[in-house]
């Protein structure tokens, strides 16, 4: 999902501002209903057919709002409900100026809006919160509580459509090293530059878990034995391949080894996990920085 790519002070930036938009728009509408009943003269901002983009939330929304959020469905239907939410307030207040009586239906339309805009906001919210808390700070890959979940759900969807799913378990080489010789700070500065080499070169859809310290399991469905070997492949020389800027005179190269396995869907996840770290083992044992499959003889 898009939200993937959206750094964590986004992220926040991005609830902060929907808890205020909600906030504003409950005084707005308080304001409004105000208006109504005592049958005030309107602020001409709501009376305008840019409402939805003149007020605070809207100069946010269709200008400042990160680029990465903008074809999230959420944010999408978000922007449908507030634009409506405008609309409504448009009509009344052209009803109420004219002199007119307000239809009731109008009057609920508009009440109606405000709460499904609620809802909106506080759906996005929720799902940002989620990717927040979902997510290892550091390198931005998802904690470990969500492999079992993602590949049991993973391993039905293998079972009904005949796709098949691969996992790779992936653990950086030497990494003890580069912590001893250049400090914990670059050795964070290098799981961080890994794991982005590695989701930006990923399909969409592929998902990164940091399993534990250096090592992440790597969740490839659609995938099939030799499209997903040469993936991984791609993935082990690119990364040998980066130069690491850790604020040094000279950028550092790190390598990392692989482990390949199906995602079986006749055996427990947790035993194709293993079998990913078996084939790791094997990749460390045939001298690191390469790539082996899974074997029954391993
Ligand atoms: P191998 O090629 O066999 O995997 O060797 P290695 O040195 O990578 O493996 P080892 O397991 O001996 O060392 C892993 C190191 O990773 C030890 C630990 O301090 C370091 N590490 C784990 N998590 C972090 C982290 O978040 N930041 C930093 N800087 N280091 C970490
Ligand atoms: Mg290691
Ligand atoms: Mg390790």
């Amino acid at each position: 999902m898009a939200l993937d790519d959206v750094t964590r002070d986004e992220l926040q930036g991005i609830i902060a501002q929907l808890k205020e938009s909600l906030y504003n728009h409950q005084q707005w509408h308080g304001t409004l209903i105000r208006t109504l009943v005592c049958k005030l003269p309107g602020d001409k901002h709501d009376a305008s057919d840019t409402a939805h983009m003149e007020c605070r939330f809207g100069q946010w929304y269709y200008s400042k709002a990160p680029e990465k959020l903008r074809k999230h469905p959420g944010f999408i239907a978000l922007g449908e409900e507030h634009e409506r939410l405008h609309h409504m307030a448009r009509l009344l207040l052209i009803a109420a100026g004219a002199g007119n009586p307000i239809a009731p239906l109008d009057y609920d339309n508009f009440a109606n809006a405000l709460e499904r805009l609620r809802l909106e906001i506080f759906a996005l919210e929720r799902e940002l919160e989620n990717s927040l808390f979902n997510h290892d700070s550091l390198t931005g890959a998802i904690t470990r509580y969500g492999i079992l979940p993602t590949l049991r759900e993973q391993q039905e969807l293998v079972k009904r459509h005949a796709q098949l799913c691969y996992i790779a378990m992936m653990d950086l080489d030497n990494f003890k090293a580069v912590n001893d010789l250049h400090g914990h700070a670059a050795g964070d500065t290098v799981l961080a530059v890994s794991v982005r080499y590695l989701i930006k070169h990923l399909r969409p859809y592929d998902k990164v878990f940091r399993y534990g310290g250096e090592e992440f399991l790597l969740c490839m469905p659609y995938t099939e034995l030799t499209s997903g070997h040469d993936r991984i492949r791609e993935l082990n020389e690119g990364l040998a391949a980066t130069e690491i800027d850790i604020g040094k005179e000279k950028p550092i190269r790190i390598t990392a080894s692989f482990g390949l396995a199906l995602l079986d869907p006749d055996v427990p996840v947790e035993k194709s996990i293993d079998r990913a770290d078996k084939a790791l083992f094997a990749a460390k044992s045939a001298g690191r920085n390469c790539v082996q499959i899974w074997d029954p003889s391993m």
